[in-house]
């Protein structure tokens, strides 16, 4: 399983000070909601885009629960489940604006948004009870508008869609089972992405 949580500090300082060494256990497994039960188990790498520095490696910190013995990783919100493209960034392109220094993801994010775009219809309940004015039958844009008026930029939205739905904006999460030893794999190098919409890095 995996928690999407806010971090007091910026992607850059997440990566630069290896702040993943400092995030905590929830009070509580999330999986059988015993007290106390996580203990540390390492880390995960997976990349993820960063404003004028290409894209960074950071770890993602994981826990064991001792009474039901799965694993729960946190990954901090800047950062999308299986999306190489740092959250604001995406949030940004969804609004229309991309800084320069982020133009070279716009082939990317272009397939994001058809991506998004396709998927929001078979959620529109789970939307529709998060954003009740979420109109009827909407370009992207208007989804979109209505999303971020009512929830927020895109970290905020997809904490609250797994949260509460298990879902993202990309799809159903698919974060509940154990890692496999394939999902370590540590890619060294962004090299291309799937325009089927694989995943582009790690959970
Ligand atoms: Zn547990």
């Amino acid at each position: 399983m995996q928690i999407i949580r806010p971090m007091p500090v910026s992607l850059e300082v997440y990566a630069d000070t290896d702040y993943q060494r400092q995030v905590e256990a929830s009070a509580e497994c999330p999986n059988c909601g015993v007290r106390d039960s996580l203990e540390p188990l390492g880390y995960y790498s997976r990349g993820i885009t960063s404003t004028g520095r290409d894209v960074l490696r950071i770890l993602i910190r994981r826990f064991r629960c001792t009474t039901c013995f799965r694993t729960v990783s946190v990954l901090p919100s800047f950062a999308h489940p299986y999306r190489l493209v740092a959250s604001a960034t995406v949030s940004q392109f969804f609004s229309g604006t991309i800084a320069a220094v982020n133009a070279r993801w716009v082939p990317l994010l272009a397939q994001y948004e058809i991506r998004v775009g396709r998927w929001l219809p078979s959620i529109r309940g789970i939307l529709r009870s998060l954003v009740p004015v979420l109109p009827q039958a909407v370009t992207f844009h208007g989804w979109w508008t209505s999303l971020r008026g009512g929830l927020g930029e895109l970290d905020r939205i997809t904490q609250t869609l797994v949260g509460r739905f298990q879902v993202t904006l990309f799809g159903r999460y698919r974060c509940h089972a154990l890692l496999r030893p394939h999902n370590l794999v540590i890619r060294k190098e962004f090299d291309g992405w799937n325009a089927q919409g694989a995943n582009e890095t790690g959970p």
